[in-house]
This record gives C-alpha cells, structure tokens and sequence, in this order.
C-alpha cells in the first residue's frame, strides 16, 4: 500500500501520523509519502519522517501516486476536486453533521473512511480518537481556565488568610467531562459534575467530584452508550438544578454533546447575567453549536465581565502528544485494512471496517449517516 500523509490546512497544527508511526507502518511494508513539512508545527521535522524510511515529496505528488490519502481535518474543496474514485480517503470529517462533505464523496464515487465514526467497541478502543482527543480537550480546557481565572483553584492557608477554592460546574461527563474532571480535582478545585446518563456517577465520585442529580432522565440502551434527547419537563428540572450550580460556579467546562446532533443548551443568557463576575465559561461543544446560548465558535468573547470561550480544538494547541494518540489510533486502524503483504485490503466483513466507511462507490455505508442523507 503506498499511503500519503498530507500537511493540515488552516490552523490546525497536528499530523496524523509522527515519524514513529510512520516507522512502524513502514515494518508492516507499506510505502510512506509524507508532504513537505507535514509535521512542521507538530516537532516533527522532514528529517526525521525520512529517518523513519518515508519519502518526503509535493502535495501533488500525493494526490499522483498514494493509494491512500490521510490527514487529520476534513478536505478542503480543492482537495476533493484531486482525489480519484480508486483512492481512499481517510480523516475525521464528523459525517453526521457535515453532510454536505458527504455528499460531495457520493457524487465523486470516493471511498472515504470518518475516524470519528469508528464503533464504540472494545476491540475498536485502540482506534478511538474521539476518547484520545477528548482526552486533550478536557485537560486543556482545565489548564485555561485556571489560567485566566481572576482566582486559585486550590485552597491556599497563607499567613495573609485563607483562599477558598474554586468551584468547578463540569456539563457532560463523557471522556472530555471525565478528564476535566480529574484535572480540576488535581489543582485542588470543588468540581460538580452532571450529565444525563446515571452510569457516570459512579466514575465522577471516584474521581473526587460531586453529582448533581437530576432524576427523571431519559436513557436509551440503543443509543450505543451516548446521550439521548430529553423531555421539556427534564429540561425544566435540569436548567434549575444547573442554574443553582452554575452561579456558585468560577469555571464552567462544557462538554455535552448528542451525536449528529445540535449539542444541548444547558446555560442560558439569562443565566449567565446572573453568574459571578470574573468567571470563566469554556466551551467544547462550541463547533456542534454550544452549550452555552453566548458561545461564538472559535472565539473569545466576554459579556458581563464573564469570559466565555468557544473552543472544541484543544488538540491543535497540544499538538504533539494529541498527534502521538492520533497517530497510534490511526496506525491501529489502518492495519485493519492492510494484508500481510502490505497490500489495501477493504474488508468490509469487519464490523470497524464497515462501520468506519461512510462512503464506497457511490453508496452511503455508514448505516445512521445513510438515514441522516436521505432525510437532507
Ligand atoms: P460525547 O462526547 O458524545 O458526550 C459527552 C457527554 O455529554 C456524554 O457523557 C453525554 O451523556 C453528555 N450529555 C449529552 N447531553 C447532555 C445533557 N443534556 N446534559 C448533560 N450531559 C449531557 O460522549 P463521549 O465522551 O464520546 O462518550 C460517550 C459514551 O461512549 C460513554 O458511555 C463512554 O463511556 C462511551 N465510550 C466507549 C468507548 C469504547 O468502548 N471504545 C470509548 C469511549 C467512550
């Protein structure tokens, strides 16, 4: 297989794969193509990927010869226009809500591959970049908000009194919540967490945070673990018991999503009047819309003297342990599709395989991606 890694466009400044990855490919005989200065903003230099045995050529040369082509973000048009049907494109390009994307590989007949699609199983947990990403986003988001915080996260007992600690409201405790979670508790911070789904209490307690209940939510089996819709009666319930949290709050962390879904307003203007001046909003669910009524996507915004930032790529700014989980998750999905001679092998009888592929000559593979396509 001759794989192409291409540079990120824009201001992303991971790759998908570090030279180390790229070495351990290159033992599986693959052929590497890296575009110049790919790992650039990462700390990888060209030096090292030709270290590693990859070849470092032009972007265009990628688009000639590889067999597959790589990279982190979704293509751009220009890209799209470059890739042929007989190739293979892999990144995450969140399929279920940008589905215009898709649309764009069912007219050209490409074969592209979503790595946030990949099943939420346990033999696929080695892939899951969306756990090692929230990972990083979760951590980061913490570190921020410490930062600009006009107060301690611990409690300082000093000769000139004592600092109370800060309280931490953490929304949503999925990994990027979870995380969160652990890192505020470690800088000596009260953190209160709540999320829909009952099964996460147990983990936040264990991590030194406290659940704030909400009874009557509505859990789904089917749903594969995540979220569901709520009711309107919930919802009321909800925004009270969020809203008595989040004024006492000095940081809030949001972090609820529901997949190919708009994320869950849980703070609301109104709310955020009423908070604590000084305090800090960080959202990660900023680029599925919010869960804060005032975040801007990718902006940093202050209303009231509350500093709400709207930021879901916190791995671009850790850029060289997220692109070392990136490229392991990666490297463990691609020996899925790879024979023992080194060759593209597709198979489709592999439930991670299959449910990875969101488009295939012509055809919507991916099952919830497919019914989100004809309904648009
Ligand atoms: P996610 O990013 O989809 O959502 C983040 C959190 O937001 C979730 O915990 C969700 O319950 C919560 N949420 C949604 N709506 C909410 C609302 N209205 N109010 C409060 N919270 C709300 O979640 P994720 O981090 O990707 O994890 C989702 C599930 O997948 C979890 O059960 C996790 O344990 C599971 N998981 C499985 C694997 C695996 O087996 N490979 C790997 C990672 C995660």
């Amino acid at each position: 297989m001759i794989l192409g890694l291409l540079k990120e466009q824009g201001t992303e400044t991971r790759v998908a794969l570090l030279p180390e990855t790229v070495k351990s490919l290159i033992d599986l005989k693959t052929e590497v193509l890296v575009e110049v200065s790919a790992g650039e903003n990462a700390f990888a230099p060209d030096s090292a990927y030709v270290e590693a045995g990859a070849k470092i050529v032009q972007r265009d040369t990628i688009f000639e010869k590889a067999e597959v082509l790589l990279q982190i973000q979704p293509p751009d048009n220009d890209s799209i226009d470059k890739i042929s049907p007989d190739q293979v494109w892999i990144s995450a390009f969140n399929p279920l809500w940008e589905t215009e994307i898709v649309k764009q590989f069912l007219s050209k007949n490409i074969t592209s591959f979503s790595l946030d699609s990949i099943p939420r199983t346990t033999k696929a947990q080695s892939m899951d970049i969306l756990s090692s990403m929230a990972t990083v986003a979760g951590y980061k988001a913490v570190l921020e908000a410490g930062l600009r915080l006009p107060v301690f996260f611990p409690m300082f007992m000093t000769a000139a009194g004592t600092v109370r600690p800060a309280n931490v409201l953490i929304l949503g405790a999925g990994v990027a919540g979870l995380q969160a979670t652990a890192t505020a508790r470690r800088l000596g911070a009260q953190v209160y967490v709540f999320d829909v789904r009952s099964a996460v209490k147990e983990e936040v307690l264990s991590l030194g945070g406290k659940f704030v209940e909400v009874e009557g939510a509505v859990e789904d089996k089917e749903a594969g673990g995540y979220a569901v819709e709520q009711t309107q009666e919930y919802k009321a319930r909800q925004k009270e018991a969020i809203d008595a949290q989040a004024l006492k709050s000095d940081v809030i962390i949001c972090t609820a999503l529901i997949p190919g879904k708009k994320a869950p307003l849980l703070i609301s203007k109104e709310t955020v009047n009423k908070m604590k001046p000084g305090s800090i909003i960080i959202d990660l669910a900023a680029s599925s819309g919010g869960n804060c009524e005032l975040t801007e996507d990718n902006k940093v915004i202050t209303h009231n003297k509350i500093t709400i930032i709207g930021q879901s790529n916190y791995p671009a700014i850790t850029p060289l342990d997220a692109s070392r989980m990136f490229g392991k998750n990666v490297f463990n999905f691609l020996k899925l599709i790879l024979s023992e001679e080194g060759e593209l092998n597709l198979n489709f009888n592999d439930e991670i395989v299959k449910g990875t592929c969101i488009t295939h000559r012509g055809e919507v593979f991916n099952e919830r991606v497919k019914s989100l396509t004809k309904n648009n």
